[in-house]
C-alpha cells in the first residue's frame, strides 16, 4: 500500500485548477507554488507555496513536498531551475525537452530542424540587415560595371519571398493574440519596429487557412504516446472562441497529426501531456504552436472522454502507464466565457451571476467558472461544454453551431477590441 502520489505544479491559475479537480477524483496529492492567494488552483490544492512561478527558491521548496514536478504553462525559468534538476528534483517534462518550446522563434528553429510543416518565417531583426547582393541571371558578365548602393542606413526591407500581409509574433510573453501584429504594409512594419524589441519577435507568413485544428498528445514514461481526438478550434480575435470535439478528419489526416505528435514527444523524450495547434487548408497541415502542457483545446475531454487531459497529466508525470482516451459520447462543443463587459472587475462571479445560472440550466453543459478575482473585457473567466447526441458528422456539426447559438443568446462575445490584437 504505498502512498498517495504527490505531484507539484509551479503555476496556479485555471489549467492548474482543473488538474487539481482530476487529482482529487484519483486520489493524488497536488501542491501548488503561485503568487496570488485567491488565484484558480488555490482552493483545491493539497498545500500551497504562495510565490512567483519564476521564484526557483519557491520551486525547490515545493519539489521537497512531492516526487514530481510540472508546470502549468511555459513561463519558465530553465537555467534557474537546471540546479534542481542537477540536484535529483524530477521535472516532467524535463528541462531540456521544455527548452525548445518555451519561445516561438525555438520553436520555429525546432519544427525546421526536424522538417515539419510549419509557416516559413524570420526573425524581425532582419528587416535592418542589407539585402544578399542578387545573383545576376545571366551569370554574372555586367556585374562589375553596376556600383553597389550603399547598406548603411537603408530603410527596413522584407527578406527575399516575404510579401504582406504577413504575421508578426513575440517570441516569449505572448498568449491569447497579445503579442502578435497583423503587418500589411511598410507602414506597419515600421510602427512595430518603433514600438517593440525586435529581438524578441519572430515575422511569419500569413497563412491562408481553412480551419484550425488541434491535438493534446501526451507520452508516458515508459515511452508510449497516446493522443485526445482531434479537435477544430475557432478564434475570435485571435483568442480560441469555441472548440469542437471530433474533428471528423479522413483517416490519412488523423494519422498525420499523430505521427507528427509521437515524433514530437519521441525526438524530445518529453513525458507529459503536450498539444500541437495546426492550420489546414490548401497546403495541406501547418504546425502553427506548440504549447508544452495541458490546453484549452483540451477542455472538452473533462466529460467527453474516459480520461480528460489532465488525467493523462497526472498519470504520465506519477509514472503510471498512459492508455489511449475514447470519446464517451458522439462529440462535445466547449466555448470559452470571455469577459463581454467592463463591469464586474472585482468579484466576476458575483457580476456574471445570472447568465453562469442560466449557462448551467442548459441541457447536457458542464459549466467551469474559474473564480478568478477579476474580470476584464476579454479574459477567459470559464468555459462551457456541452455534449453533443449526433452520430452522424454533418448532423453533429449543425447540432454544435445551435449549441453555440444557444450559449451566445446568454454569453455574448466581447466586443471588438483592436488593442487585444498587437502589441
Ligand atoms: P497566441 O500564442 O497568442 O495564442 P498564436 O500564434 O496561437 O498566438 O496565434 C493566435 C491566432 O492567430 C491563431 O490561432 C490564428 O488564428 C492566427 N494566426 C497565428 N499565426 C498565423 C499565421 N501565420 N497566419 C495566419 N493566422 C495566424
Amino acid at each position: 500500500m504505498g502512498a498517495a502520489p504527490s505531484i507539484g505544479i509551479v503555476g496556479g491559475g485555471q489549467l492548474a485548477w482543473m488538474l487539481a479537480e482530476a487529482a482529487r477524483r484519483r486520489g493524488v496529492e497536488l501542491h501548488v507554488q503561485t503568487p496570488g492567494a485567491q488565484d484558480p488552483a488555490v482552493s483545491l490544492a493539497t498545500s500551497v507555496i504562495q510565490a512567483d512561478v519564476r521564484d526557483v527558491a519557491a520551486t525547490r521548496e515545493l519539489a521537497s513536498r512531492c516526487s514530481a514536478v510540472s508546470f502549468e504553462n511555459e513561463w519558465v525559468d530553465l537555467d534557474g531551475l537546471a540546479p534542481l534538476a542537477a540536484d535529483g528534483v524530477r521535472f516532467f517534462p524535463n528541462l531540456e525537452a521544455l527548452r525548445p518550446l518555451v519561445c516561438k522563434r525555438s520553436q520555429r528553429e525546432l519544427l525546421n530542424r526536424f522538417n515539419l510543416p510549419s509557416p516559413a518565417w524570420f526573425p524581425l531583426e532582419r528587416v535592418h540587415e542589407p539585402p544578399e547582393p542578387a545573383e545576376p541571371a545571366d551569370g554574372g558578365s555586367n556585374a562589375a560595371a553596376i556600383p553597389n548602393p550603399a547598406p548603411a542606413a537603408a530603410s527596413p526591407q522584407l527578406p527575399p519571398g516575404f510579401a504582406y500581409p504577413l504575421m508578426a509574433k513575440a517570441a516569449s510573453g505572448g498568449y491569447d493574440g497579445k503579442g502578435t501584429a497583423v503587418l500589411r504594409s511598410d507602414a506597419d512594419l515600421d510602427g512595430l519596429l518603433a514600438r517593440v524589441d525586435a529581438s524578441n519577435w519572430i515575422v511569419e507568413e500569413f497563412v491562408s487557412f481553412e480551419l484550425e485544428l488541434a491535438v493534446v498528445a501526451a507520452r508516458d514514461q515508459f515511452g508510449d504516446v497516446v493522443c485526445l481526438p482531434v479537435v477544430q478550434t475557432h478564434q475570435h480575435q485571435q483568442v480560441c472562441d469555441w472548440v469542437l470535439a471530433p474533428y471528423e478528419a479522413p483517416h490519412a489526416l488523423q494519422q498525420a497529426v499523430r505521427n507528427m505528435a509521437a515524433s514530437l514527444l519521441t525526438a524530445l523524450n518529453y513525458v507529459g501531456v503536450l498539444s500541437i495547434e495546426l492550420f489546414y487548408g490548401p497546403r495541406g497541415l501547418m504546425i502553427n504552436e506548440l504549447a508544452p502542457r495541458t490546453h484549452n483545446s483540451g477542455h472538452y475531454s473533462i466529460e467527453a472522454c474516459d480520461l480528460s487531459q489532465f488525467d493523462l497529466q497526472l498519470l504520465a508525470v506519477s509514472g503510471q502507464q498512459l492508455s489511449e482516451p475514447a470519446l464517451q459520447s458522439p462529440g462535445a462543443l466547449m466555448v470559452n466565457l470571455l469577459g463581454f463587459e467592463a463591469r464586474g472587475a472585482e468579484d466576476p462571479a458575483a457580476a456574471y451571476e445570472g447568465q453562469r445560472q442560466a449557462l448551467a440550466a442548459l441541457p447536457d453543459a458542464h459549466l467551469h467558472w474559474y473564480g478568478k478575482a477579476g474580470a476584464s473585457l476579454g479574459r477567459k473567466l470559464g468555459h462551457v461544454t456541452l455534449l453533443l447526441q449526433q452520430r452522424d458528422p454533418a448532423a453533429r456539426r449543425q447540432e454544435a453551431m445551435e449549441r453555440l447559438e444557444q450559449v451566445r443568446q446568454i454569453w455574448p462575445l466581447p466586443p471588438g477590441s483592436e488593442a487585444d490584437q498587437s502589441a
